[in-house]
């Protein structure tokens, strides 16, 4: 799109003046529809969702020998789903808006092998990548037991291969970690604002990690670039892989099986509203299609972003996806919620996903550090930064009763709703970083 186009398109659509002036915001997707509807355009289904839960399930005990901290749970990568009163009575007073039904909390933030959502996805994809490796090579079979990938000849065949990621700094933990320990030669190139601390536990892994001054766009570029130079090297696809996109998407038909096990209810008398921070939009948005699958439509999912990385919700918004950036609105994707500095969303992810998702919201930085430490008061749970950006959903939605109820949603069914907040990350972060987290949200309360 062209410059004078798109100052033309501004100024025509004041939510887009509100985004470029950096204002927090609200929206509700008009294009929002059944998952009858929608599912046709997602391009995948139900069966693929499966398929990579067979596949977990095959990996399963690979993941208990390689990693003795899933050994508890005989390999199976979920996290805990917990329930946060204190913070949600903090957050009525916060926000001078009581809210009606129950706040809990999904802890991807403490998921086994990397600390992040990304130990959905980025994990699974270098599961899928491997397996399909090892078994071209007639060294492996879908009835074997996959412990066996944990000893010879395995890392050195894997050792033949090279993968290679763009990331901010989580999908490189995760895929690194994970692909070293198979015996992959992995490099990671780190956008600008991935922490040092991520870039030394990588290296401390046996990772090549490749650091950037630009941010997450060209870090994804250039590995995208080396890697076309190599057969061997995989480059995995953040923006456009729908492998990642499986491997989150796994996360619905548990989150179903954890809600039956503690009771918890949903239907068309009890919604379930799911808020999730999204940067590019993969874990998100593969997150959003299994709980989609899982509970259909009544569960409602919304995607929070930083007011100065607001990529999907553009992308979305205007219908031009991955044809535009938060830049071409001068906004600067500077954001500490590194997780979620991206400028330019998935299109592939929009695309599919934009019949499904019931609405968007931005908030700033300061929002996100002020809730960070509301919720290690209140909770005694600690989070970075970009984790948080759900937190202030569930008062959004509570504060548009007219969307509630165009929805068919009256006061009676909001106090049987459950508010389920995706906590992203957070679980690795060393103490000494936390306590900069939490003096930087001491100053922002
Ligand atoms: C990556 C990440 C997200 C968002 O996932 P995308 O796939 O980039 O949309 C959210 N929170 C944290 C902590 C992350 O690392």
């Amino acid at each position: 799109m062209q410059k004078t186009q798109i100052r033309q398109w501004v100024a025509q659509h004041p939510l887009l003046q509100q985004m470029a002036a950096l204002q927090p915001l609200t929206w509700f997707n008009p294009r929002a529809t059944t998952l009858q509807a929608g599912l046709p355009h997602v391009g995948l289904s139900a069966e693929d969702v499966a398929d990579a839960e067979r596949r977990l399930a095959r990996f399963a005990p690979y993941l208990s020998a390689a990693f003795p901290e899933t050994r508890a749970a005989h390999g199976v990568i979920e996290s805990e789903l917990v329930a946060i009163p204190a913070m949600q009575q903090a957050l009525n007073a916060r926000y001078g808006l009581p809210l009606p039904g129950r706040l809990l909390l999904k802890k991807d933030s403490h998921l086994p092998i990397s600390g992040s959502i990304k130990a959905r996805g980025g994990i699974y994809e270098v599961l899928a990548h491997a397996e399909k490796l090892a078994l071209a090579a007639g060294l492996l079979q879908v009835t074997d037991d996959y412990a066996r990938l944990f000893s010879a000849p395995f890392p050195e065949f894997f050792g033949q291969y090279r993968i290679a990621v763009g990331s901010t700094g989580n999908l490189g933990m995760s895929i690194g970690i994970i692909s070293a320990r198979l015996g992959f030669n992995v490099s990671v190139h780190m956008s600008a604002d991935a922490r040092e601390w991520k870039k030394q536990t990588l290296r401390d892994n046996g990772v090549t990690v490749v650091e950037y001054a630009e941010d997450y766009g060209v870090a994804v570029e250039q590995g995208r670039r080396q890697a076309a130079g190599d057969p061997n090297c995989f480059f995995i696809d953040d923006e456009n892989s729908k492998t990642l996109f499986l491997g989150y998407a796994v996360a619905g038909g548990r989150l179903k099986r954890q809600f039956e096990q503690q009771g918890i209810q949903v239907d068309a008398q009890h919604p379930l509203f799911v808020y999730l921070p999204c940067g590019v939009g993969g874990g998100p948005g593969g997150v959003a299609f299994g709980l989609k699958l899982a509970f259909g439509d009544h569960v409602h999912c919304i995607f929070a972003e930083p007011t100065h990385s607001p990529c999907m919700l553009l992308g979305v918004y205007s219908g031009l996806h991955d044809g535009i950036a938060v830049q071409d609105l001068g906004i600067d994707n500077h954001t500490a919620a590194d997780g979620l500095a991206v400028g330019r969303a998935s299109g592939f992810v929009g695309r599919a996903m934009e019949r499904l998702l019931s609405g968007f919201y931005t908030l700033d930085d300061d929002e996100m550090f002020a809730l960070l430490g509301i919720l290690d008061e209140q909770e005694h749970i600690q989070l970075e930064p970009s984790a948080l950006a759900g937190m202030a959903g569930p008062w959004r939605v509570a504060g548009h009763p007219a969307w509630l109820s165009e929805r068919g949603l009256n006061a009676g069914d909001m106090a049987r709703a459950t508010h389920l907040v995706w906590a992203t990350g957070g679980g690795m972060v060393p103490a000494v970083e936390m306590a900069k987290y939490l003096a930087a949200a001491q100053a922002a309360r």
